[in-house]
């Protein structure tokens, strides 16, 4: 997933879109909640229906729910990730991130649904 990753050579703009940097296809308004220009972060994090879905998962993986919580806002997906990633004991940090790359992929096959 391309578009999850930092790359020093891409400008953002004022709403820290990649996608439109790049000019991916997207969409002015998220297409899941019709919220504010979509952007990675959005639709991974913060979108309503990406929050629900957090949610349930980390509850049914038996993990505390306020990981979706951050304690700066976070500019882009990684630097949530890795904040996240750190409160997770490191016995449990593999299982935690292979649910992270399964809900990523999966809020993302939604949003092109
Ligand atoms: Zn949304």
């Amino acid at each position: 997933m391309q578009s999850f990753h930092s790359d020093s050579n891409t400008k953002q703009n004022s709403h820290g879109s990649n996608m439109q940097t790049r000019d991916w296809p997207h969409q002015d308004n998220c297409i899941v909640c019709n919220g504010p220009l979509e952007t990675g972060l959005h639709l991974c994090l913060l979108c309503p229906l990406a929050k629900s879905v957090w949610t349930q998962v980390l509850t049914w993986e038996h993990f505390d729910v306020q990981l979706i919580q951050h304690d700066v806002d976070p500019s882009k997906i990684n630097s949530w990730w890795e904040e996240a990633a750190q409160k997770v004991p490191k016995d449990q940090r593999r299982r935690f991130n292979g649910m992270v790359i399964y809900v990523l992929w999966n809020l993302w096959k939604e949003r092109n649904r």
